[in-house]
């Protein structure tokens, strides 16, 4: 299907798609690859696992000391005032007492160490007095207390982790306390980048008159340095139909996803359309957003493509709103520890029009009630990335939103959440 042409400065919203309908279409499209590696644990923090992680042993493998002090009976516990136990030797976090614990006698213990045969609580240490080769201890005590117990936290056998998770510093740290030293996940994603225009320079070329600086290969270079994907970088391509065929073909030969930027609306040299329209199954939507309204999406041969605005900001924010969710379906990334977005208080008045989403770049902070609110970086033109450098979260201004009075609340993504 071929939606309308769309185009930056046609102001019409009619036939325009929704973002949800957009986000929707794109992630029917996609799906998740197959295909995984076994990587040591070393290199497996940010990956998606691959299989379902059982515990070959119970955590803790035995029961032990929650703090240091001193292992005792319960049994000796007065049921008032005071009584003194012989201690009879020390247990250290690594040892094991061997020897049973009998009537009377207790026994140093440090945090981790086994609990000795016979012994059944542990006494802080700051709760008894040390007197030579005895302790005094008090009736205020409970029986068992401050023992971590044999399997408390995980149970052998138990599926601890599944296919899916997107490996943190804590499940690493887990993984390892299970003993295990590699691990299934996802292989990496494959991406091609691009930046399409004539205008285009490299960064250390010399620019000429009318030339401008190729921005948006390094926003998205930047964007998508993570463990989980291999970047193939298609460097700067001419508006020439052939260059951008063939590039774009051969890059489809290896790549799961390209994503290239410009060229996508009307204009004379916006030939990304003409090209991928006789190639690929491509489809050129006018997306209800503001910034990045343009946008190309469909396949090329077995990969996945991108065509994004050419406006700097616009790339950004439609890479943040739909490339992503596409590359954490493609990836099968299904649990992330994030709270992508939150509602703020405006701190200002701004201008909304319904019937299309805006995404304004904003800068949380907490007012002087201590309550979460949000401002804009203020002029928002989508060739301004630094309105989006100073800025620390998108705002969200949903599709049929008209004006926002101060002291409203309005729905915020902080951009840390999206870079991870
Ligand atoms: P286009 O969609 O190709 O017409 O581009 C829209 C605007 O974005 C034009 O002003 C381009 O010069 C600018 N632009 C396109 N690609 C880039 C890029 N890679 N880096 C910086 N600006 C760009
Ligand atoms: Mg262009």
């Amino acid at each position: 299907m071929i939606v309308q042409q769309p185009s930056c400065v046609d102001d019409h919203e009619s036939g325009a798609l929704p973002v949800d309908r957009a986000l929707h279409n794109v992630l029917d499209a996609v799906s998740t690859i197959s295909a995984y590696e076994q990587v040591d644990l070393s290199e497996a923090c940010g990956r998606t696992l691959h299989e379902t992680v059982f515990a070959r042993f119970d955590i803790p493998c035995h029961d032990n000391a929650a703090m240091d002090g001193y292992a005792i009976r319960s049994g000796d516990i007065p049921d008032q005032g005071f009584r003194e136990l012989t201690v009879i030797g020390h247990v250290y976090a690594g040892q094991t007492f061997t020897g049973l614990l009998q009537e009377g006698q207790c026994i140093r213990i440090t945090t981790g160490a086994p609990i000795p045969e016979g012994a059944d609580t542990v006494l802080m240490q700051e709760h008894v007095n040390v007197v030579n080769d005895t302790i005094r201890i008090g009736h205020r005590h409970r029986a068992g207390e401050n023992i971590r117990r044999a399997g408390e936290n995980i149970k052998q056998g138990e599926a601890v982790l599944k296919p899916g998770k997107w490996l943190t510093p804590a499940d690493i740290g887990l993984l390892a306390s299970l003993g295990i030293a590699e691990i299934k996940v996802r292989r990496k994603l494959r991406i091609a980048i691009a930046s399409t225009g004539d205008e285009l320079y490299a960064i250390g070329e010399r620019r000429a008159n009318g030339g401008i600086y190729d921005s948006n290969r390094h926003s998205l270079r930047a964007a998508l340095t993570r463990a989980d994907i291999e970047i193939s970088d298609l460097g700067i391509l001419a508006d020439d139909p052939a260059i951008l065929m063939r590039e774009f073909n051969a890059a489809s030969q290896y790549a799961d996803l390209i994503i290239s930027s410009g060229g996508v609306s009307v204009g004379d040299a916006d030939y990304t359309k003409t090209v991928l329209q006789s190639s690929g199954r491509i489809d050129f939507w006018k997306v209800a957003i503001k910034p990045g309204r343009p946008l190309a999406f469909g396949s090329l041969n077995d990969c996945i493509f991108f065509g994004l605005p050419g406006n700097p900001v616009a790339v950004l924010v439609s890479f943040y709103l739909f490339v992503l969710p596409a590359i954490e379906k493609m990836l099968g990334i299904g649990e992330k520890p994030l709270a992508p977005s939150f509602s703020a208080i405006s701190g200002e008045h701004l201008r909304k029009k319904p019937g299309r989403t805006e995404v304004v770049r904003g800068i949380i902070e907490r007012n002087p009630n201590g309550e979460w609110q949000v401002k804009t970086t203020g002029k928002q033109s989508s060739a301004d990335l630094r309105s989006m450098s100073r800025a620390n979260a998108f705002i969200i201004l949903e599709h049929d939103r008209s004006d926002i009075e101060a002291g409203e609340r309005i729905t915020v993504l902080p951009l840390a959440g999206l870079m991870v």
